[in-house]
């Protein structure tokens, strides 16, 4: 929670957010390789070409969730939106060794249960939409202006924030997220993310 609160009101120049577990620690869910490829080399370069778009620009003085919220369609709105998605995404996952609920708790339960009638429901028509979304993009549980959850696909870079509204949990479609350890298997990568999501961060993250 700390790293998303942090980069998300920061300013340029931003720097990688620091993964909250060990390269490993998703294993078998999520390779070491994988993370290393992900955060190290695909967020870094995010995060690298968004300090050289911003750099003499207005948008220098915004932070992370402003950028992304007012940048025209282009270059900068991408790799922000990227650095934004995987700095969400990173911080949603838990240790594989370390026991957490596999549900969500009371409050963030019954939000889901008012959305889609159940937790299985839920968790269906959330991994429909990510294997569903054609190309790259993100699958995401979102927030709307009346407080209710619902399921959106975005395709490439994009983010709930543009259209101002919350983003709770994603799922990364981009084959970099799985093709090393699932290869084409899309779905089977999605299926086995429900093992690893800290369901405390993506519940403290509703408005
Ligand atoms: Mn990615």
């Amino acid at each position: 929670m700390l790293t998303q609160l942090i980069i998300t009101s920061m300013t340029a120049p931003f720097a990688l957010p620091a993964l909250p577990y060990e390269s490993n620690a998703l294993e078998p869910v999520i390779s070491k390789e994988t993370i290393e490829y992900h955060n190290g080399k695909h967020l870094q370069a995010y995060v690298n070409t968004l300090n050289t778009l911003v750099k003499g620009m207005v948008y220098e003085k915004l932070n992370l969730e402003e950028i992304v919220s007012k940048a025209p369609a282009g270059p900068l709105a991408n790799n922000a939106g990227q650095v934004l998605n995987h700095t969400l995404y990173f911080e949603q996952f838990h240790p594989v060794e370390v026991e957490k609920s596999k549900v969500p708790e009371a409050q963030f339960d019954e939000a889901i249960r008012k959305a889609f009638g159940s937790f299985d429901v839920f968790k269906e028509k959330m991994a429909a939409a990510s294997t569903g979304l054609f190309g790259s993009g993100w699958a995401w549980l979102e927030q709307n202006r009346k407080g209710n959850l619902v399921i959106v696909q975005c395709p490439n870079a994009g983010n709930p924030v543009t259209e101002g509204l919350v983003p709770l949990l994603g799922f990364d479609v981009w084959e970099h997220a799985y093709y090393i350890d699932y290869r084409n298997r899309r779905p089977d990568h999605i299926a086995a993310l429900w093992q690893i999501v800290d369901w405390d961060v993506v519940s403290s993250r509703m408005k």
